[in-house]
């Protein structure tokens, strides 16, 4: 969604300047540096690796934007007012500008030399939508562990949030406590996550636009199963809240 919206507005415009609002925001890089970095650059393409965007300025320097849980960009034309929680602020020549927007300040900004480089020394997992069939068996088969955190586990995959991973193991009726699933579960649970992501991207995350099938429309105390009438369950797993259906998501005993 930002990787298109990024496209759309920002790609090949030259940046006048850049102006960092909050040094909070910053991850392994100075005002000085950044500021600098992007002055007088054009971002000729963006890729996205599960939740980071990577801006190519030029050969050997990308910036880096996380825009975590509550981050988002906004693109201003013609001058337009910039959000209230704006941390970075880009602007390009022609009084067009880029706002870097996060209320909480759970995103990043950064740069680096290369984003292969930059995920192989995080240890970031391949991104959920570029995996195959047998790249997702390849990481989940044999893991011991619960299903739903191996899922938020960014070292294995990225890209996959709590809401998504709630809906992608609701649809594959898949308790979210489960562990040592078949390879016939992974199969339909890699299926789920795909169809699940690609909802997601076409409705550009707005929740209201999700099939009524979906659980995230009905993901509150007191929901109920779409499928099914149950009464949704509510649980902690991994540190995260979790919402299943106790009624076609039954834990399997092994
Ligand atoms: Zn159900």
């Amino acid at each position: 969604m930002a990787r298109r919206y990024l496209e759309a507005t920002s790609l090949h415009q030259t940046i006048r300047a850049a102006e960092v609002k909050d040094e909070r925001i910053l991850a392994g890089v100075s005002t000085r540096e950044l500021e600098m970095a992007l002055a007088g650059k054009q971002f000729e393409c963006a890729i996205r690796h599960g939740k980071r965007l990577f801006l190519k300025l030029h050969d050997s320097l990308w910036l880096v934007l996380h825009l975590g849980l509550t981050g988002r960009l906004i693109y201003l034309e013609n001058g337009a007012k910039e959000p209230h929680h704006t941390r970075l602020l880009i602007s390009f020549e022609k009084d067009h500008n880029l706002a870097f927007d996060d209320p909480r300040i759970f995103g990043e900004v950064g740069l680096t030399k290369s984003p292969q480089d930059f995920l192989e020394e995080r240890k970031i997992g391949p991104d959920a939508l570029q995996l195959d069939p047998n790249g997702f068996l390849k990481i989940m088969d044999g893991r011991k562990s619960l299903v739903k955190p191996a899922l938020l586990n960014q070292r294995l995959i990225a890209g996959l949030g709590n809401l998504y991973a709630d809906e992608a193991l609701f649809q594959a009726g898949i308790c979210p406590r489960a562990r040592g699933l078949t390879i016939e579960q992974l199969t339909i649970l890699f299926s789920s996550i795909q169809e699940v992501l690609k909802t997601a991207l076409a409705t550009h995350a707005d929740l209201e636009e999700l099939p009524d099938s979906y659980l995230l429309p009905h993901r509150r105390s007191g929901g109920r199963c779409p499928q099914d009438g149950a009464l949704l369950s509510r649980d902690k797993i991994g540190g995260r809240t979790s919402y299943f259906c106790p009624e076609h998501q039954k834990l399997e005993k092994s």
